[in-house]
C-alpha cells in the first residue's frame, strides 16, 4: 500500500521510506492487526502511544465530535447525498444499512454487493451497501471515510491507485482518516481486552 503522510501529521509524522520493510515479525507487528501494511516505525510509535494511553487521548482531542446518523434511513440519506455530490453517474444504490454482524475482526468495515435478479425478461442489478454498526458511535470523520471507501468500490473493485485517487477526490483527507480510523480501532480492541 502507499502511505502518503501529511507533513503536519499530528500523530506519527510522514513516512516516505515505505519500501524499507523490516522482515522481522516483532511483537508489535503481531499485536496491531489494523496497522498491517504500515511501516514498522509507525507501528512501533503507535504501540508506545497505545501502551501509555496517549493514543486514545490524542484521538479524542482530534476527533471530539459525534454524529446523529443513527438509523438506516438517516444513513441512506447521508450516503445518497455523498453519492450525488461526487458519483452522479454511478448506478443507483438501492439499499443502505448499518449491519451489526459486520465486524472489523473479519476485515470488513463495510461491504457493497451487487445482486442480480431476473425481472420479467430483464436481468436487474441491485446494489447495496452495508456499514458496520460500530460506526454509529464513531466520530463523523470515520463514518465519512468508510462511506467514501464503499462508494469508491462501486467503480473500482480493488484497492489500487485509481481507487485511492477516487477516495481522495471525495475526501481529501482520506489517507489520514484511514490511518486514524485504524488507530481508533486499535484502541477499541485494547479496551475490549482489558
Ligand atoms: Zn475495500
Amino acid at each position: 500500500m502507499v502511505w502518503e503522510g501529511n507533513p503536519g501529521d499530528l500523530f506519527l509524522g510522514p513516512y516516505p521510506d515505505l519500501f524499507c520493510r523490516n522482515l522481522c515479525k516483532s511483537l508489535a507487528m503481531s499485536s496491531l492487526p489494523y496497522l498491517n501494511g504500515y511501516p514498522e516505525e509507525l507501528r512501533n510509535t503507535a504501540l508506545s502511544l497505545l501502551v501509555s494511553g496517549e493514543l486514545e487521548k490524542r484521538l479524542l482531542a482530534r476527533y471530539p465530535d459525534q454524529h446523529q446518523i443513527r438509523s438506516n434511513r438517516e444513513l441512506n440519506v447521508y450516503v445518497q447525498e455523498l453519492k450525488s455530490q461526487h458519483m452522479r453517474k454511478a448506478p443507483p444504490l438501492s439499499n443502505v444499512a448499518y449491519d451489526n454482524r459486520l465486524h472489523v475482526v473479519h476485515n470488513a468495515l463495510g461491504i457493497h454487493t451487487t445482486r442480480s435478479r431476473v425481472q420479467g425478461d430483464k436481468l436487474r442489478k441491485r446494489r447495496e451497501m452495508r456499514i458496520a454498526a460500530l460506526f454509529k458511535d464513531a466520530p463523523p470523520e470515520f463514518l465519512r471515510m468508510i462511506v467514501v471507501h464503499e462508494l469508491a468500490h462501486m467503480k473500482h473493485a480493488d484497492h489500487d491507485r485509481d481507487f485511492n485517487k477516487l477516495c481522495t477526490y471525495m475526501e481529501p483527507d482520506y489517507s489520514q482518516l484511514e490511518l486514524d480510523l485504524r488507530l481508533y480501532l486499535t484502541v477499541q480492541d485494547q479496551q475490549a481486552q482489558d
